[in-house]
């Protein structure tokens, strides 16, 4: 419990810190986006060296142990692009078997555990370290703008934020409603901060 409330007050001092960045990635993100939209080579092609992926809401629905099916060809693409290595899972929840799947088929792909929950940028540091890349040729791919968004823009990597996540309603009603209620009031949280500060500059603009 004491953990939860670090965190939380953690997560409303960054939020604050690091308000601008996540307003302009809010802004800036294509809305209904799916990780399987995501153009690996395009990435590659920008300078992006590797790619950590989130998993629930972006690789399956929330708390599935495995990836999507029709993920499947898009992560031995990531793999062959990105190479071994330098494809990470990180989620708040690597539990013990969806560690076993990625050892067990896609050997290349790391799943970080034994870290600090985002947004604590915990995760993030250790694959700089492992790998030995800039942040900046980092890519974090995450459904949640104040945990994997925001712990991106603290350790500083790209971030490609999935608007669309993968849920499954009728399987998970509860866990799914929760999530989708947090990610709604994330966005508005963002919209009207966006909205207050349009109106602060039209204000100055009038004054002047
Ligand atoms: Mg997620």
């Amino acid at each position: 419990m004491k953990r939860f409330f670090h965190r939380l007050i953690f997560s409303l001092k960054m939020s604050y810190q690091y308000r601008k960045d996540l307003a302009k990635i809010y802004l800036n993100s294509p809305r209904r986006l799916q990780t399987s939209h995501l153009v690996l080579n395009d990435f590659k092609a920008q300078g992006i060296e590797v790619l950590v992926l989130d998993f629930d809401g972006v690789l399956a629905a929330h708390a599935e142990q495995t990836p999507l099916d029709a993920l499947q060809q898009w992560l031995t693409e990531g793999l062959a692009i990105f190479g071994e290595n330098h494809v990470f899972i990180l989620s708040n929840k690597p539990n013990s078997q969806r560690i076993q799947y990625f050892q067990k088929n896609f050997q290349g792909v790391q799943v970080i555990s034994g870290v600090r929950k985002k947004p604590y940028a915990d995760g993030l540091q250790q694959i700089i370290e492992i790998t030995q890349c800039p942040a900046a040729h980092i890519l974090m791919v995450d459904d949640r703008l104040l945990t994997g968004v925001l712990a991106a823009c603290i350790a500083n990597t790209q971030v490609a934020y999935i608007t669309h996540p993968y849920t499954n309603f009728e399987k998970r009603p509860l866990q799914e409603s929760f999530f989708s209620l947090l990610r709604f009031s994330e966005r508005r949280l963002m919209q009207t901060y966006c909205l207050l500060k349009k109106k602060k500059l039209s204000n100055q603009h009038k004054v002047q």
